[in-house]
Order: C-alpha cells, then structure tokens, then sequence
C-alpha cells in the first residue's frame, strides 16, 4: 500500500476505539501502527474461546444510530450476522419483570397495594416536580417516583457503581436512560401496545461468532494492507516537549525487552490516569491530583458451565436484589447459535460483580468467587441444587474467572473539573488525541469507541475537525435502557 504520508500514525490500544481509527487510516492510505498489551485485540468488547464455546465479557449487544459506525460494522461483518431475539429481565423480591419495564406485568406481579404506591409517588412527582434533580436518585424519582426508583434502579445501580445514587451524576441517568416515560408505558398498559412489528428493542443484530469478531476481521484487515499490529506490547513511556509527543516507549510483556519509537501523530485509548503517569516529563502537580481523583470500577466475570439446556429465556438478567452481590447474569446460550460447540449439553453462563481496588471481593480466589456464584444462582432460584455440576465446588474446570481492572469510569464527585483540568493540560500537545472508555474517561458503549476512533482518524487527515471531547455528551442517545 502506498503511504499518503511515510510516518505512521502510532494507535495505542486495539480495543473497538483503536482499532477504529486504525481501520479508518487504513482506507485513507494512512501508515498506522498499532500497539496492544493483550495477546489479542478486541479490549473489553474481545471474545474468548473455552472448551468449544465461544464467550463475550457478559453481554455485549450491539446498537447503535451513528450513522458511520453502522457503515464500519456491516462493511466489516457483510454477512457474518446474525439476527438476535431480545429477552431481557430484572430481577426483584424472587420475581422476574421485563426490561424495559411493561406497567401491565408490574402491576399483576407486585400486587394491587403496590401499584398503588408506584402510582401515588409517582403522582407526587407531577404534583411537586423536581426541575433540577442533583444526581442520579432525584433525576430517576423526578422521572418515575419514588417507588419504581427503589424497586428498578436502585439495587442495581448501587451495585454496579458501590456509592449510593445521591452521590452519582445525573449525566450518566440522562445518557442511559433517557426516553422511558411511566406515562406512556401506563397508557399502554391500560389501552394495549397496539401491536405492530418487532422494534430493535425487541431484537438486535450480533456478529455470528461473537461480540469479538467484529475486531478480529479488522485486525485481518488491517494485516492484509501490511500495516503493523504489535500484541504483548505495553507503552510504558511517553517522552514530550511541552507541544509535541516526540518518542514513545513499549515494553514486549513476555521478554520485558524495551523499544522507542518515534512518533509524529499519536492515538490512544489507553486509561487515561495511565497515560498521564507515562508523560515524561511528568505533568504538573496539580495534573496529577486531577488524575489521582479519577475513579474507574472493576468488573470480575464468574463463568460456570451448567449441566442444563434451556436454563432461562434470557440473553441476561439484571440482578437489582441487594440480597446477593451479582448484579448481571449473561446466558450465553441464548446469544449466536454458532457460540456453542455442536450437541453442547452445558449452558454457559456469566456472573458480574463489580467492585474497587480494595474491597475484598477483587481479591478473592477463584474458587471462592465460582462457589459464590453458585450459591448465589441458587439463592435466586436460577439453577435448582442439583443442576450443577457436582464437582464444580471443587474443580474449576466447569467454571473460570476473569479478572477486569478498569471497566466503569465513574461519574461522581468533581470528576468534570478533574477532567478539565486534565484536558487543559493535555490540548497543548498537538500530536495526541485521546480516545474510548478508558482513553477519554467516558462511558462509552462499543458504538461510541467506534465513533471516536472514526473521528480521530478524520483528525488525521484534516486536523481539528472534530471535538473529541464532546462526543458521546453531545451525542443523540439512542435507547430507553439502563444498560451496562
Ligand atoms: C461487562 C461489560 C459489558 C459490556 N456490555 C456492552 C454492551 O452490551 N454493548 C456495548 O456496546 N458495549 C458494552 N460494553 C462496553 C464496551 O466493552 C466498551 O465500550 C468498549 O470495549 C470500549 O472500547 P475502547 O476501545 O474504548 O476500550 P477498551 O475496549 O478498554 O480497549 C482499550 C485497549 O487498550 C489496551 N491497553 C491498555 N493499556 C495499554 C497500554 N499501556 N499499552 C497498550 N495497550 C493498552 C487494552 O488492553 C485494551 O485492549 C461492556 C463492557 C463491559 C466491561
């Protein structure tokens, strides 16, 4: 391939963000050299093979409105996808309701007296409205009441962040779950759906051979136009000027060897707090204390095999319980039928918690966390006493762990001024543009990572086009769903 400009651009990280701007470099002709810590690309959005099945990160459903990022992901797939049915549950007081909510079912599961309450403090919200909620528990009790709050949001919410919903931000409730109004959803409850056909809630397009594949076809692109993709490298250095990123500096994670690069256009999407730690020289202090404020929460996946076909309908289940810990069960059986292995007699499943640094449960051994999800499965009346495998306890060869460091980024406290302060600092290098979950602190889904990756790769090649730190804020959000 004939390179427009003979420096490379040097992408670092070949999560979905990465790997985004390198696809897109590469139809511009564009020399690029990607560099990746893992043995695989794909970051949290990669599939893993275990025994014949083929296993995301819990679930990880593909939607999105962006118009480029739909061009990427059926010029990548053609016809590698497959057509999903969508079941999805939330888990409360040992029943099971639709998400998203359906007043009908609510109303005949939780009993008249309920309904009554969720209709009274939802009363109250019209009669006595909050126009200016301060954080995630008034803005979804502005929106739904009190109750429906308590029962739909609140469990699991608090699990997957570990503070309490007075202490998050309402960014993250209006990008998430903005569009559900209790309103329509009891209209429709009284009068009827009125029928009509599936809507994408209903079902979504997968890659047939999981989330993962998507990022393995490009990887096979981008090798096939001879670029450079280099795995078990990790960038442990980036030296600068004051204005310019002038050389970086990777380290092979199984030989430990050390190799500089010079760079003249640099993408990352590696953790930001990270790449600040990395600058050399260092930034100033008060950069520092910025990044140090920065949260992320981490994600441990419990995967059990279970010695049952037709476990439950779900694709996941959303645990809102406080009763147990798991907050998300992802049933892998009900994702591609090509995941599973031929004449499989096991379900798969996914077990979510989440968790900081120092909370015990990130600590805990493997065996520990597969016993625990098991009990928990049977406390939530999932798996019966003696469906599972009876050596599980005992072997993990029917289960196994993953540990995940910095999955969430976490919208709380003075995050904002943290990042600004972060984003002053960094716009004076003229050859960096940070992208993805990890790389911009946002809480992207996939379809956002994409997205910058596209737009940072249109930077390259007309420079300040486009704002990356306005993407995913400033973008239309898609989907009446608290998700992920
Ligand atoms: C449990 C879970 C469920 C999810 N479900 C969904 C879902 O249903 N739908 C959806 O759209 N999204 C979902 N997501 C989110 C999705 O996985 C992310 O949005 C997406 O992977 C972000 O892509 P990224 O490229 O920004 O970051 P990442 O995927 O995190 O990629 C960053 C890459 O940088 C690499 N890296 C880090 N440090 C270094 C270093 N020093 N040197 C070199 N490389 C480095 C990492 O190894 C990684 O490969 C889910 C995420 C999780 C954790």
């Amino acid at each position: 391939m004939p390179p427009e400009s003979s420096a490379s651009v040097h992408i670092l990280g070949a999560g979905p963000a990465g790997l985004a701007a390198a696809y897109t470099l590469t139809k511009k002709q564009q020399k690029v050299t990607i560099i990746e810590r893992d043995r695989r690309v794909g970051g949290l959005a990669k599939s893993i093979n275990y025994q014949g099945f083929i296993l995301d990160y819990g679930p990880h459903r593909f939607f999105t409105k962006l118009k480029p990022v739909l061009e990427l992901w059926h010029e990548v797939l053609g016809s590698e996808q497959v057509t999903i049915d969508r079941l999805t549950r939330i888990y409360y007081r040992e029943k099971y309701f639709r998400y998203p909510i359906r007043s009908r079912e609510v109303m005949i599961s939780l009993g008249m007296a309920e309904t009554l309450r969720i209709l009274w403090s939802y009363l109250q919200t019209k009669l006595f409205p909050n126009d200016n909620p301060q954080n995630f528990a008034e803005w979804v009790t502005a929106k739904f009441g009190q109750r429906l709050f308590e029962i739909f949001f609140e469990g699991y919410t608090e699990k997957l962040w570990g503070i309490k919903c007075s202490e998050i931000s309402t960014e993250w409730a209006s990008q998430r779950i903005r569009g559900l109004s209790l309103s329509g959803a009891i209209r429709k409850a009284l009068l009827g759906s009125g029928g009509g056909a599936k809507n994408m809630i209903d079902q979504f397009q997968f890659p047939r051979l999981g989330s993962g594949q998507l990022y393995d076809r490009i990887e096979a692109n981008l090798r096939d136009h001879d670029q450079t993709v280099m795995l078990g490298a990790e960038v442990v250095k980036l030296h600068h000027n004051g204005v310019k990123v002038t050389y970086i500096v990777t380290r092979d994670r199984e030989s430990g060897i050390e190799t500089e690069y010079e760079c003249d256009r640099i993408i990352s999407s590696i953790p930001i707090t990270i790449l600040l730690q990395q600058m050399e020289p260092p930034p100033p202090p008060r950069v520092i204390e910025a990044a140090r404020s920065l949260i992320f929460r981490n994600t441990i996946l419990v995967y059990l095999f279970i010695d049952q076909l037709d476990l439950f309908p779900d694709n996941w289940l959303y645990i809102n319980d406080p009763a147990v810990l798991v907050g998300r069960v992802t049933n892998f059986a009900n994702w591609s039928p090509e995941m599973l292995p031929t004449n499989a007699n096991q379900t798969p499943i996914c077990c979510e918690y989440w968790c900081n640094f120092n909370d015990p449960i990130w600590q805990e051994s493997e065996a520990s966390l597969i016993d625990r999800a098991t009990q928990e499965l049977r406390q939530i009346k999932l798996i019966q006493n003696d469906q599972l495998n009876n050596q599980l306890n005992n072997q993990v060869t029917d289960g196994f762990v993953m540990r995940l460091p910095r999955t969430y980024p976490v919208y709380t406290g003075n995050y904002k001024e943290a990042l600004a302060t972060i984003q002053n600092y960094l716009d004076r290098f003229a050859n960096l543009q940070l992208i993805g979950r990890y790389g911009a602190f946002k809480y992207n889904n996939q379809d956002h990572s994409l997205l910058m990756g596209i737009l940072a790769a249109e930077n390259v090649i007309n420079p300040n086009k486009h704002n990356l730190w306005s993407v995913n804020s400033d973008s239309e959000y898609q989907e009446a769903a608290n998700e992920t």
